[in-house]
């Protein structure tokens, strides 16, 4: 018995073993993490090795560190180098898998800087290394691309692309990731690991965070970080919360076909708009019917479009709309059920149905902040920039790409502030007004160099 059952884990293990280090999107984390350059005894793993049980953040005896940190970041003509560089990519915005300028930007400052990098990753990304060369390896991320908005806002690094903008501060973060490789470069004597650098395309769409994990971007990092700017925060406070952050994001255009056929004597038609309306409304059903109370999701029908013709029942309609969960099992099962529901709901008024759901396009699982890498974002915060400039925040239901990573390694994710009303910088992302205050650039690259170097010292403490 003790025998066949053995006989039985040795065949299923393998598949136990895959399902689990498989992310939701169907990634092969030990091909992706490991590849070919490094051994899977390596120390990286899926589980957090990094012990922060103190529940304050380290004090006393260190504070090298933090003094030396900041003042690389706050020289003069540092300050002025991180503006002047997102200022140059504020005027020349470029839109998913098109940052073609931005990178050669950012690969001219690293070869100014003597740091090495991988290019390209994703079509256009950029992986840069610092430190030892070895494990630990963490990864800190930047985003590259803009939108597709005109901006608003008059002043002098205006976007110089008719109809292009950066508009969510993705220009910001490149040149606080910069920035970061700038204070990381001068202090590479002090760490004991490998940053990697990962300066991404295709956040807004594209999901270009699957594609650099697919090209090896992850290989060998055992945690990862990223920033984003927020005009909810007053310029260089902190914000991040532990677990989920960001809500999974996912959108659906179905099909619905019938037989188009005489307004004013139906029964010679298959009517689509009538199998749309149930469906419409069955598709409420699954939030305040199926779902845990405690558990935020939507299910929203955005756009409703059928026949044009007043006295024919048209061939087919379409409807559509967005859907968000907190947990990849709620964001699945949602998926799951509104391809059900419409098919069905078809299929009842003698129809059939497609569902899209732009799954290589806009489909993001909930971004999901590791207990442990959130503490050490906080407890970095707290020491470098005083208690009055972090916070925690509440989880809020936009997305983001970086959530493709965080299913695979331990992760946080964070906001920086840069509302400051004296300024103007008050608009939210996306709009066509959106800027930012550039006071945050320097504190944003001192906050990235710090998490990755107070990493690997912290990891050696044990
Ligand atoms: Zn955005
Ligand atoms: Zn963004």
């Amino acid at each position: 018995m003790a025998r066949e059952l053995a006989s039985v884990l040795v065949l299923v293990l393998p598949f136990l073993l895959l399902v689990w280090r498989t992310g939701a999107g169907g990634l092969d984390v030990d091909k992706l993490l490991f590849g070919e350059e490094y051994d899977v005894s390596a120390p990286s793993s899926l589980p957090p090795r990094l012990n922060l049980s103190r529940s304050s953040p380290p004090t006393g005896g260190d504070d090298e560190w933090k003094e030396e940190i900041l003042r690389l970041a706050r020289r003069p003509e540092a300050v002025e180098w991180v503006k002047e560089l997102r200022r140059r990519i504020h005027e020349h915005p470029e839109l998913a898998y098109e940052e073609v300028q931005t990178g050669r930007l950012i690969m001219e400052e690293l070869d100014a800087m003597g740091v090495e990098y991988r290019f390209p990753l994703a079509m256009t990304g950029i992986v840069a290394t610092i430190g030892t060369g070895e494990p630990p390896i963490v990864a800190l991320r930047a985003d590259m691309d803009a939108l597709p908005i005109q901006e608003a806002v008059e002043w002098k690094h205006k976007s110089k692309i008719p109809g292009k903008m950066h508009a969510c501060g993705h220009d910001a973060h490149v040149a606080m990731l910069v920035g970061a490789a700038k204070i990381l470069k001068a202090r590479e004597h002090h760490l004991k690991g490998t940053v990697k650098l990962l300066f991404q395309p295709a956040e807004e769409a594209g999901i270009g965070a699957k594609r650099m994990i697919e090209d090896g971007a992850l290989r060998g990092v055992e945690a990862i970080f990223a920033v984003h700017v927020s005009h909810e925060h007053p310029t260089s406070v902190i914000g991040s919360k532990a677990g989920p952050l960001l809500a999974g994001c996912g959108f659906f255009k179905a099909v619905i076909k019938g037989r188009q056929g005489p307004a004013d004597n139906p029964r010679h038609s298959v009517d689509p708009i009538l199998a749309a309306s149930a469906a419409v409304i069955s598709l409420q059903n699954i939030v305040s019917r199926e779902s845990n109370p405690l558990d935020s999701q939507v299910v929203s029908v955005a756009a409703v479009n059928g026949g044009s013709n007043l006295d024919l029942v048209p061939e087919s309609a379409i409807l559509g709309g967005t859907f968000r969960a907190f947990s990849n099992a709620s964001f699945h099962k949602l998926r799951q059920r509104i391809e059900e529901i419409i098919v069905m709901q078809s299929s009842v008024y003698k129809c059939s149905a497609s569902v899209d759901f732009f799954e290589n396009e806009r489909f993001y699982p909930p971004t999901v902040n590791d207990d442990i890498m959130y503490k050490h974002v906080k407890n970095v915060a707290v020491s470098l920039l005083g208690p009055k400039n972090y916070k925690d925040v509440p989880p809020m239901m936009g997305a983001e790409d970086f959530s493709f990573y965080s299913e695979i390694v331990p992760a946080a994710f964070y906001y920086i502030g840069v509302r400051n009303e004296s300024l103007g910088s008050i608009h939210t992302g996306h709009s066509p007004y959106f800027m930012i205050d550039e006071d945050v650039l320097p504190v944003g690259a001192a906050v990235h160099a710090a998490i990755a170097e107070r990493y690997f010292f912290l990891l050696e403490q044990g």
